[in-house]
């Protein structure tokens, strides 16, 4: 008796069909592109320097994003009465109100 083989596709494929869609390379004709290795290189090249472009890009954003959330959230009103630190919150306020009169 032969055991039944499963077939499972080789780890990190989806991972390169990920990669190649960040870099602007059509999953489903790479392979007539890749028999050209000028071309393919050439479109790898170009691919991940955009991608990467790209990538920075949403870096940015999303820092900016983070730092305008922080700025924004500075007026909570849980202000320390003493030191005028900012606790974010009611329990931290508590919190730290019983270290700051101690
Ligand atoms: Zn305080």
């Amino acid at each position: 008796m032969v055991p039944e083989l499963k077939v499972v596709p080789p780890l990190g494929i989806d991972t390169c069909k990920h990669d190649m869609r960040d870099a602007n390379i059509n999953i489903n004709t790479w392979e007539s592109l890749a028999e050209d290795h000028r071309a393919w290189k050439s479109a790898g090249r170009g691919g991940v320097e955009g991608a990467e472009a790209d990538r920075m890009e949403q870096l940015v954003q999303k820092g900016a994003k983070r730092k305008e959330n922080i700025s924004s959230s500075t007026a909570t009103g849980f202000v320390c009465s003493t030191c005028s630190r900012d606790c974010h919150s009611r329990i931290g306020l508590h919190c730290h109100t019983r270290k700051c009169y101690t």
